[in-house]
């Protein structure tokens, strides 16, 4: 998506050669427009699969994920992480280890929100090595429900999350994939 690509190359910032920074417009301040337009191509290519919920992680696939849920006119959920012990049985559960911080979580999810009639669209901020998109996809297994695939704002298709991920025949939809980044340089695959 060419307008999400010239803002990574505007206002993006790599650090330490993997963790691109765009806290000025995607994940601390938010560009609503922009997610406006990112919104609008999820739909242009999930339209025909009946998605009826959507499924993020907090806290950064949030804004993107309701903005996208307003347009498939659908209620968005999103995966709680907690560190609580023992967890009730009324919430399924997964874990999931953090790229930028590098510790392992539970996320969790309801079980009154999530069911087998449900097609479940996954929304993220990032896929870099597949561990977020791994346990959301996990919940959606455990409760029964249709995952239709995922959308993705940023990849970084140097890392193995997207190839390892597809390969198990997850449908995964990105709108800029990095192709190779260092500092004041990105570059795209088309
Ligand atoms: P994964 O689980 O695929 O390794 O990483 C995905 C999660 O890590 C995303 O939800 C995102 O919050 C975070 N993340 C991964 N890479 C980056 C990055 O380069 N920049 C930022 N800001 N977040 C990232």
């Amino acid at each position: 998506m060419q307008l999400l690509e010239d803002r990574i190359l505007r206002d993006g910032k790599v650090k330490d050669g993997s963790v691109l920074k765009v806290d000025s417009f995607l994940n601390h301040q938010m560009d609503v427009k922009l997610f406006g337009e990112m919104a609008k191509e999820f739909y242009n290519l999930f339209q025909a699969d009946k998605v009826n919920k959507i499924l993020t992680i907090e806290a950064s696939g949030i804004g993107i994920a309701c903005i996208t849920a307003q347009v498939f006119d659908c209620p968005v959920i999103f995966a709680k992480k907690t560190k609580t012990k023992n967890i009730a049985g009324e919430v399924y559960t997964s874990k999931v280890e953090s790229f930028t911080h590098g510790v392992v979580y539970d996320i969790i999810v309801a079980k009154e929100f999530l069911g087998p009639d449900d097609r479940v669209l996954i929304i993220d901020d990032f896929l870099a090595n597949g561990a977020a998109l791994t346990g959301l996809a996990d919940i959606v297994c455990q409760a029964g429900a249709t995952l239709v695939g995922a959308g993705i704002a940023i990849e970084k298709a140097f890392q193995p999350g997207g190839d390892l991920l597809r390969g198990q025949g997850m449908r995964i939809e990105s709108l800029a994939r990095i192709k190779s980044m260092s500092p004041g340089k990105v570059e795209f695959i088309h």
